[in-house]
C-alpha cells in the first residue's frame, strides 16, 4: 500500500471456508469441498474490488463468507476493528448494519408474501429504529433514492419487473448506512437494456455514501466498468489481483488472459485472438496437483503438475499492487 492509501476497511487474511461432502450409510464425512481456499484480500473505503471468475470458482461463497452468511473453516475477516469470522451472532449483530449483500436475483431474495413497505421497513425493526412514523418516513426515502414511486409501498414483489425489484433489493442493502456491500452478481440475471441503470444507481449511490463495494461478476467487462482493483478467482483461489486498467491491459495470468480474450471488442474487426479454455473447471473437492490451472493451460510445463505458484508480485505500472499466481512470466 503506498502512503497516500488509506486503511483497508475490510482485509480478509487466508480464509478458508470448506464444506463437508457427505456419503455413505450413515451419510459420514468423505472429502472436503474448498470452495475458498487461502483468500486473502483487502477493501479500502469508498473502493470497489471486482472479483471474477467461472461459475462454481468459489467467488459468491466468499462474499457470503464475508457477511457470515456461512462460517468460515479458518482464517480473518476484518473489518472495522473487528474479527468477524470469530464472533458469535449476538456480537455480530451491530457489524450487520455495516456489510450488506446485494444478491443476484432479487426474486428469490425478496419475500414475496410481504409488500415492500414491510421489506424494507424490516431491517429497522429488527435493529430498534425509529417509531412507525419515522420508519414510514425512511422507507419513503430509500423508494427515492432508488429510484421507485412512493406508491410501491402498498405493491408486493411479483408487481414489479427485474430491474425494478433489483432496486428493492438495493434500497433495502443500503437501509441501514453500511460501509460496506457484498454485490453478488446484481445484474447478470437483468436484461442488458437495464444493466447499466442499475450500475450507475450502484455507482451513484456509492459516490453519496462512500460505499465500499465487493463487486463479484463473470462477466469481467462489467467489473471492468466499475472497479478500482480487480481479483480473478479460480477453483477457491485468487489467482491475479490489481489495478482495474493495469489487469485488464496487462494481464499475466493465462486464464486472466482468456477472460479478457473472450470480451466481444468495441470495436467489430479489432485484433484481439480469442482464447478457448479447454474442458471445464475441475471439482474443488478433488482440485488437480501443483497449478489447479494447468489442466487447461495452455503454457503448462512439467513443474507445473507438481508444485503450486504463490501470489508474487509483477511490477505495475501504477506504481500499485500487481500479484499474480503462475511460475512463468506469460
Ligand atoms: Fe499455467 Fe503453469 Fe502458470 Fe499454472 S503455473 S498458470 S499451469 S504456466
Amino acid at each position: 500500500m503506498s502512503a497516500d492509501q488509506p486503511e483497508a476497511l475490510l482485509r480478509v487474511e487466508g480464509l478458508k471456508t470448506y464444506f463437508p461432502v457427505r456419503g455413505g450409510v450413515f451419510l459420514t464425512a468423505q472429502a472436503q469441498c474448498k470452495a475458498v481456499d487461502d483468500v486473502s484480500i483487502h477493501i479500502r473505503p469508498g473502493e470497489t474490488l471486482g472479483l471474477v471468475g467461472e461459475s462454481g470458482c468459489g467467488k459468491s461463497t466468499l462474499g457470503k463468507t464475508i457477511v457470515r452468511l456461512i462460517k468460515p473453516t479458518k482464517g480473518k475477516i476484518l473489518f472495522d476493528g473487528a474479527d468477524l469470522s470469530t464472533l458469535s451472532d449476538r456480537a455480530l449483530k451491530p457489524h450487520r448494519r455495516q456489510v450488506q449483500m446485494i444478491f443476484q436475483d432479487p426474486a428469490d431474495s425478496l419475500n414475496s408474501r410481504h409488500s415492500i413497505g414491510n421489506i424494507l421497513e424490516e431491517p429497522f425493526i429488527i435493529h430498534g429504529i425509529g417509531d412507525a412514523s419515522e420508519r414510514d418516513r425512511r422507507v419513503a426515502k430509500l423508494l427515492d433514492v432508488v429510484g421507485l414511486p412512493s406508491s410501491a409501498v402498498e405493491r408486493f414483489p411479483f408487481e414489479f419487473s427485474g430491474g425494478q425489484r433489483q432496486r428493492i433489493g438495493i434500497a433495502r442493502a443500503i437501509s441501514l448506512n453500511p460501509k460496506l456491500v457484498i454485490c453478488d452478481e446484481p445484474v447478470s440475471a437483468l436484461d442488458v437494456s437495464i444493466q447499466s441503470q442499475i450500475l450507475n444507481l450502484l455507482l451513484d449511490l456509492q459516490q453519496e455514501m462512500n460505499l465500499s463495494y465487493l463487486f463479484i461478476a463473470h462477466d469481467l467487462a462489467v467489473v471492468k466498468h466499475v472497479s478500482d482493483r480487480i481479483a480473478i478467482m479460480y477453483l477457491g483461489r485468487i489467482v491475479e489481483m490489481g489495478g482495474a486498467d493495469e489487469v485488464y491491459e496487462r494481464p499475466k495470468h493465462p486464464y486472466t488472459q482468456a477472460l479478457i480474450s473472450a470480451i466481444p471488442e468495441p470495436v467489430p474487426g479489432g485484433n484481439r485472438q480469442r482464447q478457448i479454455l479447454a474442458g471445464d473447471v475441475p471439482s474443488p473437492i478433488d482440485p488437480p496437483s501443483g497449478c489447479a490451472f494447468h489442466t487447461r493451460c495452455p503454457h503448462a510445463q512439467p513443474k507445473c503438475r507438481e508444485h503450486r505458484p504463490e501470489l508474487r508480485d509483477v511490477v505495475a505500472r501504477t506504481g500499485d499492487e500487481h500479484v499474480v499466481a503462475c511460475h512463468f512470466d506469460i
